[in-house]
């Protein structure tokens, strides 16, 4: 009954967890990958207005010319960055399925991070393109020689995610930097995914659009920073000749992202959010001043999550069972890695949850070290 393209596709190994949560008792939860804070309430009464005022009907694919016109002078101000093109889309997951459709055939390869957000994976393998990794353990960093040695000549493009999901990593300028250049030297695209753009937790972020803007799809999104992942808004900014067929065939797909958020996301912009970031660097610190006692971790300078490293002989999958006897809920490394070693935990929680994880979790790695 099914084509060939869904037949091996297993459910993500997070949706599992999602479900185990239904049959626990007020269980610590860190495996949610959004923002633990609701929509600021002016944000929400502009949504509510806009429904109100009857705007309610498909908008332009692209977006509301004033949202893209907002979305240029963000990017303007913080990378001195001037794509010619620019879409609206369905969050940073319509942004991701409509470049991978426009830019890759079938058999070319794609440079992805191990660690990955498990969507990279999934819909590079759905277009018939081929997942090669470029490894960032054990510290994360991106590394010249390990992604030059995973170029072919079929490899089409470079995949880059800053801040990290899982791993909590922000590449440097200088990282960057050299992405630019193997992507110039090897003529490739680079895809980068920033939808994690303001949980930033060092003095700076450096964006590959300040380096490659010529071969560069940017993604960005508003679902983590504003608390609003079901209203499904994104964007992507890129050389027109690739923004052009996205918006095409948004057209076709998506038709356009939901009207009433795209008003609301106009106000979003202006909404300064550096309280909750301010919250969420608190919480980093609670979180890996915790683990750092009992785990190999890398502090996370970005993002929500943190990836400590099981000692050996523990696998991701084991110590996540075992976490979830005892009522917290974690993500073993298995579901964004070919290795299995590592796990992830959502710090977009509660401080009291946090500290009472934290407190079980490092209970459970003293055992295993004894
Ligand atoms: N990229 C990364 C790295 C993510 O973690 C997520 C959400 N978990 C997405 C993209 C998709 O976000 P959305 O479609 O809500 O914008």
């Amino acid at each position: 009954m099914l084509a060939d393209r869904v037949k091996n596709l297993q459910a993500s190994g997070i949706r599992k967890i999602f479900e185990l949560v239904a049959s626990m008792e007020d269980p610590i939860n860190l495996s949610i990958g959004q923002a633990d804070y609701d929509v600021p309430d002016t944000i929400k009464d502009e949504a509510i207005r806009a429904i109100q005022e009857g705007f309610n009907r498909y908008t332009v694919t692209q977006g509301i010319p004033e949202l893209n016109e907002k979305i240029r002078r963000d990017l303007l101000d913080r990378f001195a960055y001037e794509p010619e093109g620019s879409l609206v889309t369905c969050g940073v997951s319509g942004g991701l399925l409509l470049s991978f459709l426009c830019l890759l055939n079938p058999g070319d390869e794609v440079l992805l991070p191990d660690p990955y957000f498990v969507m990279y994976k999934i819909l590079t393998e759905l277009v018939g393109a081929v997942p090669v990794y470029y490894d960032l353990y054990p510290d994360f960093r991106l590394r010249r020689k390990e992604l030059e040695s995973k170029i072919s000549s079929k490899t089409r493009l470079i995949l880059i995610n800053t801040p990290s999901n899982p791993t909590g990593g922000v590449l440097s300028a200088a990282e960057l930097q050299m992405v630019a250049q193997v992507a110039r030297a090897h003529d490739l695209l680079v895809v980068s995914d920033e939808i994690y753009d303001r949980f930033v937790y060092s003095d700076t972020f450096a964006s590959p659009c300040q380096f490659c803007p010529e071969r560069l799809i940017h993604l960005g999104g508003f679902s983590k920073t504003y608390g609003m992942p079901g209203w499904r808004m994104g964007y992507a900014t890129g050389p027109s000749e690739v923004l052009d067929k996205m918006m095409i065939l948004q057209q076709f797909s998506f038709v356009c992202a939901p009207s009433f958020a795209q008003k609301a996301v106009l106000r979003a912009l202006d909404y300064d959010m550096s309280d909750k970031i301010e919250e969420y660097r608190g919480k980093r610190d609670l979180v890996f001043e915790g683990l750092a006692e009992h785990f190999d971790v890398v502090r996370p300078e970005g993002s929500f999550y943190i990836f400590p490293k099981l000692p050996p002989g523990t696998t991701g999958v084991e110590f996540t069972q075992e976490a979830v006897e005892n009522n917290v809920l974690i993500v073993p490394g298995s579901a964004f890695s070919r290795r299995d070693t590592h796990f992830r935990i959502s710090f977009a929680a509660a401080d009291e949850k946090l500290e009472k994880g934290v407190k079980i979790l490092s209970r459970l790695a003293r055992k295993l070290h004894v």
